[in-house]
């Protein structure tokens, strides 16, 4: 489904990514593991069109997509939820997902009420999805911080992509919390493939089938989770750095 091909970043003289290569099949869960500043959240940028890589190529569901805008990657299918939470805080739950799949708001009045009956039946999915379904109508401010986490996810769910880009989604969340997104995000599996950045390795073992680990812009190692647990390589560098 999505294919990285030798990319490489640079910021003035930092090289943060270095060459870097994966291929995330349909279907699967992958994650994206490594030490701080290892180059996690520049790679899904990167994939997520949030910049360009001065090397390599990116090709998504058949398609070159190394120069294609991040407007163009949401159409094809790709979503992405950014480590920092962005949920507008003065809106709505409903309103937050609504403008996630309607972004263009000054259009609302000109839609059919079919449509609209359409986008209402998918918000509320994507809230249901993830509990939120009686918080619907109040401010996403008020809700709590891993609610407001789920909402993000929800929102970046609701236009059905093929493939969902999470950094750090439970940051930030309780044990119980982070349980419940694991078990939230197992559905989506049918027909979204995920990559997903996270520290928390237990976490991550549980949810994903692949993983990758990224240390200093460099894949370090690149396998199932069985056989990223017996890497002597990856033990190295999460017993002498993390
Ligand atoms: P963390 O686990 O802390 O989120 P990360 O693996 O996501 O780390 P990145 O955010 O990808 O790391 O950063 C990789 C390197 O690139 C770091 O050294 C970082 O300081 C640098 N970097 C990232 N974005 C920029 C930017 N816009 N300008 C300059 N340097 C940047
Ligand atoms: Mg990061």
């Amino acid at each position: 489904l999505l294919e990285v091909r030798n990319v490489g970043k640079s910021f003035g003289t930092l090289r943060a990514l270095d060459g870097i290569d994966i291929a995330v099949q349909a279907g699967t869960f992958h994650g994206l593991i490594g030490p701080n500043g290892s180059g996690k959240s520049t790679l899904l940028k990167a994939i997520a069109g949030a910049h360009f890589p001065n090397s390599g190529s990116i090709t998504f569901d058949g398609r070159d997509i190394t120069t294609a805008t991040p407007y163009e990657r949401a159409r094809a299918g790709l979503s992405l939820k950014f480590q920092i939470t962005a949920v507008l805080p003065e809106l709505s739950a409903y309103d937050n997902v609504l403008l996630a799949l309607q972004s263009d708001q000054s259009l609302w009045s000109l839609l059919s009420s079919r449509t609209r009956r359409r986008l209402n039946g998918e918000v509320m999915t994507a809230l249901e999805r993830f509990r939120l379904a009686d918080r619907a109508d109040d401010l996403a401010g008020e809700l709590s911080h891993g609610q407001q986490q789920w909402l993000e996810i929800a929102m970046a769910l609701a236009p059905r992509p093929k493939l969902l880009l999470l950094d750090e989604p439970t940051g930030g969340m309780s044990p119980e919390e982070r349980r419940v997104t694991g078990e939230l995000l197992q559905p989506i599996r049918s027909h979204c493939a995920l990559v997903i950045v996270e520290h928390d390795l237990d976490f991550i073992k549980d949810i994903c089938d692949h993983l990758t680990v990224l240390d200093q812009g460099k894949v370090l190692d690149d396998g199932t989770v069985a056989e990223i647990e017996r890497s002597t390589r990856v033990q190295e560098v999460y017993t002498s750095r993390v």
